[in-house]
């Protein structure tokens, strides 16, 4: 494919990598549903080309953070389910509707303002428990009321009820348990008083991937479903990461020891060796705190980063016996290497997870969908 006309740097998202993943997910959760959460611009990967993408690899639902998200769905034709996973505002309930999103509900005032705005219509709402997180969702002493209040309600129709984990993520970890049947309970609870949804959903990839027990109706899946671990060190067997970030060389010279390089002279040469210059910094996402500890991958072999990452450039050791020019390939991340560098890698060197990796590689890369 061609690069970018005026600068070399862009991030190939491998949907056939998607459509894999989203295959591989389903099969594992041997559920009817499988929602493709695509919030953020799909975890950086391009909501759009991903949700297709996931829908053709066997995804039956998309979940979106934003009414905006699910909007810029429905604007380029997508018309599979797509659930908003918190209440927005009030005031944006008519353009929820409106665009025929499915909207999670855990307060009486947003209920109330999807009644308003549903008129003489019925709406297909997911109620929400909070069953731990403490973040977003109906806290358990009102279920009751809230259940009963929705049981009788001629303009909503509880066709989903859900909650999250918040350390699905971690194998052993008793509070997914108890999640598990604080859901349960809030479920039975429902069901008492003649709510009967069509489904019910508490696992992310996390959840996904270690506690099937905890499967129910559909599962959310993210960060799997680009490929990435569900947790640390556990990954699907047959999941493929779906970003590489490629670029070229600008510029390769030749330094000797003593020589320093970059802002604030952090790195010096200790032996006459080749940096190249690769024209991507941390105005894209390619952090500053890689100073000192990112790699990137030339003609297939790890190189080190040399001093620190510029705003928009950085350089690589190349090695002293490099043979490198302008113009090579330099992957940050992924690529033709026996061991490309992974988001893991970029999440491990800048003490975060991989999420914060692939949703923080700037919109002054393009995207390049494969
Ligand atoms: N469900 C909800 C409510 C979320 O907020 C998220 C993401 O944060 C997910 C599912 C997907 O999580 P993951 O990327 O860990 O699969």
């Amino acid at each position: 494919m061609n690069p970018p006309l005026h600068r070399p740097v862009w991030a190939e998202v491998d949907l056939d990598a998607i459509r894999n993943n989203a295959a591989v997910l389903k099969a594992h959760a041997r559920v009817e549903h499988l929602m493709a959460v695509v919030k953020a611009d799909g975890y950086g990967h391009g909501a759009v080309p991903v949700a297709r993408a996931a829908l053709e690899g066997g995804a039956t639902w998309l979940g979106v953070a934003l009414v905006e998200e699910g909007i810029a769905l429905r604007d380029a034709g997508i018309t599979a389910p797509v659930l908003v996973l918190s209440e927005p505002p009030a005031e944006a309930a008519a353009a929820l509707l409106a665009a025929e999103l499915t909207p999670t509900v855990y307060t009486h005032g947003f209920a109330a303002a999807l009644t308003a705005a549903a008129g003489d219509g019925v709406v297909d709402v997911h109620l929400k428990l909070d069953t731990g997180m403490r973040r977003v969702g109906l806290a358990e002493e009102f279920w009751e009321p809230a259940f009963a209040r929705l049981a009788a309600s001629p303009s909503l129709r509880v066709a989903g009820i859900w909650s999250h984990l918040a350390v699905g993520d971690e194998a052993g970890n008793a509070f997914n348990e108890l999640q598990g049947e604080r859901f349960a309970r809030g479920l039975a609870m429902a069901e008492a008083v003649g709510l009967r949804p069509d489904l019910r959903h508490l696992c992310n990839s996390g959840g996904t991937t270690l506690y099937p027990a905890l499967h129910h109706d559909m599962v959310r899946t993210g960060i799997a479903l680009y490929g990435l671990e569900a947790a640390p060190g556990v990954k699907l067997e047959g999941l493929r990461p779906a970003m590489s970030i490629r670029t070229r060389l600008s510029l390769v010279k030749r330094v000797q020891p003593g020589d320093t390089v970059s802002y604030g002279r952090r790195w010096t040469a200790t032996e006459p060796t080749v940096i190249g210059t690769v024209p991507a910094g941390y105005a894209d996402g390619i952090r500053r705190g890689l100073t000192g500890k990112g790699q990137a991958t030339h003609r297939g072999r790890r190189v080190p980063m040399a001093g620190t990452v510029c705003m928009d450039q950085l350089l690589v050791d190349l090695g002293p016996d490099a043979d490198a020019e302008a113009g090579d390939d330099v992957w940050l991340l992924g690529g033709p290497a026996e061991d490309p560098v992974t988001a893991e890698d970029w999440a491990a060197w800048l003490d975060t997870i991989t999420y914060e990796v692939t949703c923080g590689i700037g919109a002054r890369i393009p995207r390049v969908h494969l």
